[in-house]
């Protein structure tokens, strides 16, 4: 127990973040460009906003949320994604009442209870954008492309989108009636988790992915030849916009997205590199979350992306990513006098930003200099009871070989100008 972590969770380690800080990095540059800042919500949250956000008919809310109770009985559980959270913000600090629209990001660890698996975790984390109080189908795009736009700075290659609209209060109820008089015939032949939804979400029911199911959602009427005039007209301006932006898409009239908030657009990039966990970054507009919170009127758009499988899918395109900073420069010193000054010296330049190193374990010389090539050390600074009588540092440029002598008191020039 002690020397284990709980099942479905992943250190990262100091010799892997620089991994995680590439693509942080890459984020922030990104949502920069695109006019996102970062939100940054608390981990836990009440319960009730995820089963209000998120749907009490989804996996999240009945299967897989950590919920708990805290010493005054409050019932908290660990964010499940970032969308709840950020809309409660929205609207407990009154942003609505600031210039519209909101765009935020956000980078944060999520947690669901679910059977650990490449690419699935019970704590992974998501990358995630939320455009708040706009309205019209660019915005929409706008984050598609943001995403894009990331993929393409990280290296990553052969990326699909796919785009379905799901309707708005106005124009599902009639669906859903059309989708559970047709399922209805066959309601025996479905697993019990879709007879559960016919009732209360039968549209969840084409997300399925049981084998018994397929058969009978191969064949059932779309959202997409249901909509109504505003939501065609949306759904026809995302097309066009997707267009201009050089985008191509598969219209796939299958996706449903498991939460409960969506209306409109919904959408998914999918990697096929990656095996069965495909689905990298899911997303579309939730224009009824923010009322349904308690706040105005407002629409909201966004996605969610996974950071583990975005991870994958660098690793299976054989992506190289940058290597973490070598030292500048290692000293290897002779005796108690000359360590003293290697950490003078080497005190001086962090204190100016240079990365530098000496020995803290007793090593030997030899070691040392072993150490130094080990670890990619830049240069390595020798001193030794000669270079203490002169004042000067025997300084080797690791790829090189070229030696050359550097005053002490100079070597912080030495580094800053190079
Ligand atoms: P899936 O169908 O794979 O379960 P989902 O529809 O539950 O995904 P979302 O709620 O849309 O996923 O979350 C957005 C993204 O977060 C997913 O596309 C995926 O990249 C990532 N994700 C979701 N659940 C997990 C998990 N348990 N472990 C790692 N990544 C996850
Ligand atoms: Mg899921």
């Amino acid at each position: 127990m002690l020397s284990k972590a709980p099942k479905g969770t992943k250190d990262i380690l100091p010799q892997e973040t620089h991994l995680w800080q590439h693509i942080e990095d890459t984020i922030r540059e990104v949502t920069r460009a695109y006019g996102y800042r970062e939100i940054r919500t608390p981990v836990f949250e009440h319960t009730e906003l995820f089963q209000r956000g998120v749907g009490e008919t989804t996996d999240i809310v009945q299967k897989e949320m950590y919920t708990f109770l805290d010493k005054a009985n409050r019932s908290l559980t660990l964010k499940p994604e970032g969308t709840a959270g950020a809309a409660r913000a929205y609207i407990e600090h009154k942003l609505y009442a600031d210039t519209q629209p909101v765009k935020m990001y956000y980078i944060t660890p999520c947690y669901r209870y679910e059977q650990p698996q490449a690419g699935r975790q019970r704590e992974f984390h998501q990358f995630g954008v939320e455009a708040f109080g706009a309205p019209q189908a660019s915005v929409d795009v706008e984050i598609i492309s943001l995403a894009m736009n990331l993929f393409k700075k990280l290296g990553i290659k052969d990326l699909s989108v796919k785009i379905n609209s799901i309707g708005c209060p106005k124009c599902r109820p009639a669906y859903h009636e059309n989708l559970k008089s047709y399922l209805a015939k066959d309601l025996d032949s479905l697993c019990n988790t879709c007879k559960e939804r016919f009732e209360k979400n039968p549209l969840r029911i084409l997300d399925c992915k049981a084998e018994g199911c397929q058969p009978v959602i191969k064949n059932a009427p779309h959202m997409l030849d249901h909509l109504c005039e505003e939501c065609s007209s949306h759904f026809e301006d995302v097309k066009r916009f997707l267009k201009a932006a050089g985008f191509d898409y598969n219209i796939d009239p299958m996706i449903v997205r498991g939460l409960d908030y969506y209306t409109k657009t919904v959408f998914e990039i999918i990697s096929d590199s990656i095996g069965a966990q495909s689905t990298v970054c899911g997303g579309g507009r939730y224009d009824g979350l923010v009322e349904e919170f308690g706040g105005p009127n407002v629409p909201g758009v966004g996605f969610g992306l996974g950071l583990e499988r975005l991870l994958l899918v660098l690793e299976s395109q054989n992506i190289k990513l940058p290597e973490p900073e070598p030292c500048s420069i290692y000293f290897v010193t002779v005796g108690k006098e000359a360590r003293e000054k290697a950490f003078e010296l080497v005190q001086k330049l962090r204190g100016l930003g240079v990365f530098s190193d000496m020995d803290h374990v007793g090593r030997s010389v030899k070691a040392q200099f072993k150490y130094a090539n080990k670890t990619g050390a830049r240069y390595v600074g020798t001193i030794g009871e000669d270079e203490l009588a002169e004042g000067k540092l025997a300084l080797r440029e690791m790829d090189t070989g070229k030696e050359e002598k550097v005053a002490f008191k100079d070597i912080a020039d030495f580094f800053i100008t190079r």
